[in-house]
């Protein structure tokens, strides 16, 4: 049995090449993280090579003596990695990854056409949350559920709660989703609770990204109000690439919750569990339970306040005006510029964010600003005095975005192309046109 590198030393060399990218970038991207060498030796282990259908002590195949004990011990360690109560909360470690999860939960508890509310994809929602355009259902959550979005208040940034309560007494959703993949505050959760009480929905938080600073306590915690909790693996919680499903034991409006939903897993949507996946998120969840994990944790927060306060310095828009969590949204557009472009500018300086739209955006393929997130620098040790530098370069990258647009539609350049292409421009014998 060879080693990667003479086995197959051309995906060794995209490997390598990866690594090096990773390893010389400045990574930005508000979902992304480093996970350690810990949970990478638990994903590339002899795990991946079990079958494991249904849940411990009830498999569908032999073997899982071993498999059974780890995944137990997977589920204690997320129950107590958010401080829950295990008579009162249970946890599939099962899913994929986020979108599955999610699905997973809809199918769960909904029937096919029933109504949902989760905030829009263009005001920093996931399209998991059911996003559709006027003449197209793009998610599947939007083709087999009904759903009407919530959205953000233009002039404050936050989510329009007075508006969500209006549009919910309307449209009577069955389930009410919290959490977005672009929001640097916090959920409203009691006036949210209070809303889905109101009408008789569900109401599910996708802590996607919040996840690790849910763990660490240092954002609002969304247990005390949510029936279901949904998260991705690899985000702030820094683990592997994976998903999970936190329920209410006890039934919520009729429904078992915990029946209803490992069945959807399995065999609803899902065949045999990822083993060493769920390995790698075991290691990572002991982790998420030490001093030094809440200690990066307020570290990620603290960085994040650095780079929105030296932003703000430098005279730029952000939503909301700040931000609560891993993430800043800067609002491009009243310098004329979009996000797209800037993206692409720091992309060639090694530093790796991504475009976004803001509210109230036109075009969602050029969107007016940028994602910046804290959680993958911070895992490398990066302090408030690196994420304020950070701010200065994407300064940089944003003011020569601004000359770059200035060059390609300045009058300068408009006036020679118009004088080349005119007639009076004499044409070689090699153009012909
Ligand atoms: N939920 C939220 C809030 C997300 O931001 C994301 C991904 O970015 C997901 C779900 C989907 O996760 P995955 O990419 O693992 O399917």
């Amino acid at each position: 049995d060879h080693g990667l590198s003479e086995a197959d030393p051309e995906v060794r060399a995209i490997i390598n090449k990866e690594k090096e990218r990773q390893f010389k970038s400045l990574e930005l991207i508000a979902s992304e993280n480093f996970t350690s060498r810990a949970v990478m030796e638990a994903v590339g282990s002899c795990l991946t090579n079990k079958y494991s259908e249904g849940l411990p002590g009830k498999r569908y195949y032999g073997g899982n003596e071993y498999i059974d004990e780890l995944e137990i011990l997977c589920q204690k360690r997320a129950l107590a990695a958010f401080h829950l109560d295990e008579n009162k909360w249970g946890v599939n470690v099962q899913p994929l990854s986020g979108s599955p999860a999610n699905f997973e939960v809809y199918t769960a508890i909904l029937n096919p056409h029933d109504r949902i509310m989760g905030l829009d994809l263009p005001h920093g929602g996931h399209l998991s949350h059911g996003f559709m355009t006027p003449k197209r259902r793009v998610s599947g959550t939007s083709i087999y559920f009904e759903s009407t979005p919530y959205r953000l208040d233009e002039s404050t940034g936050l989510v329009d709660y007075d508006m969500l309560e209006k549009t919910a007494t309307l449209f009577r959703p069955k389930l009410i989703i919290c959490g977005a993949s672009a929001y640097p505050r916090d959920f409203d959760y009691p006036r949210m609770r209070k809303i889905a009480d109101a009408v008789g929905a569900f109401l599910m938080m996708d802590m996607a990204h919040i996840s690790g600073l849910v763990a660490a306590s240092v954002v609002a915690d969304p247990f005390e109000y949510c029936d279901i909790v949904t998260t991705t693996t690899h985000k702030s919680l820094r683990g592997p690439r994976g998903g999970m499903i936190f329920f209410k034991k006890d039934p919520v409006l009729g429904v078992d919750l915990e029946s209803a939903i490992n069945n959807a897993v399995f065999p609803g949507l899902q065949g045999g569990p990822h083993n060493h996946t769920i390995g790698g998120l075991a290691v990572c969840l002991q982790h998420a339970q030490s001093p030094e994990f809440k200690a990066y944790q307020n570290q990620v927060v603290s960085n994040c306040r650095a780079l929105a306060r030296r932003l703000v310095e430098l005279g730029y828009t952000l939503v909301s005006g700040g931000s609560d969590n891993h993430l800043v949204l800067v609002d491009l557009r009243p310098l004329g510029i979009d996000g797209a472009r800037v993206e692409k500018i720091l992309d060639m300086a090694s530093i790796t964010l991504n475009k976004n739209s803001v509210p109230g955006d036109k075009s969602a393929l050029v969107p007016g600003g940028i994602r910046i997130g804290s959680p993958a620098m911070t895992t490398r040790g990066f302090t408030e005095k690196e994420f304020t530098a950070i701010a200065d370069f994407i300064h940089e990258g944003v003011q020569i975005t601004i000359e770059a647009k200035g060059l390609a539609s300045g009058s300068k350049v408009q006036e020679f192309l118009k004088f080349v292409s005119s007639p009076d421009f004499p044409l070689t014998d090699k153009v012909s046109n």
